[in-house]
């Protein structure tokens, strides 16, 4: 079993389904910065990506950051927001 093969796409976290997500018992989202919260040039996570954010906590999902960047950018962005932690790959 691949843990990490996709049962479920989004063109955009902005159609994610938080409450299907809940639904469905997700604690913890492992959530990609550069083009998927934000175009990989932009430095601050946007207010759609902080009202998204906050949303999934307000459902009991936590947030994982995770970046392919220098691990300086993912915590630089990751300051911004009230995720739980940031992961450099
Ligand atoms: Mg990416």
């Amino acid at each position: 079993m691949n843990i990490f093969a996709p049962n479920y796409y989004v063109q955009s976290f902005k159609t994610l389904n938080i409450q299907r997500l809940h639904d469905h018992g997700i604690q913890l989202l492992l959530c990609d910065i550069d083009n998927t919260l934000v175009a990989y040039d932009e430095e601050c996570p946007n207010q759609d990506v902080i009202e998204f954010i906050h949303k999934l906590k307000r459902n009991g999902i936590e947030v994982a950051l995770c970046s392919n960047s220098p691990s300086s950018r993912g915590k630089n962005f990751g300051k911004h927001l009230p995720v739980s932690k940031t992961y450099p790959f």
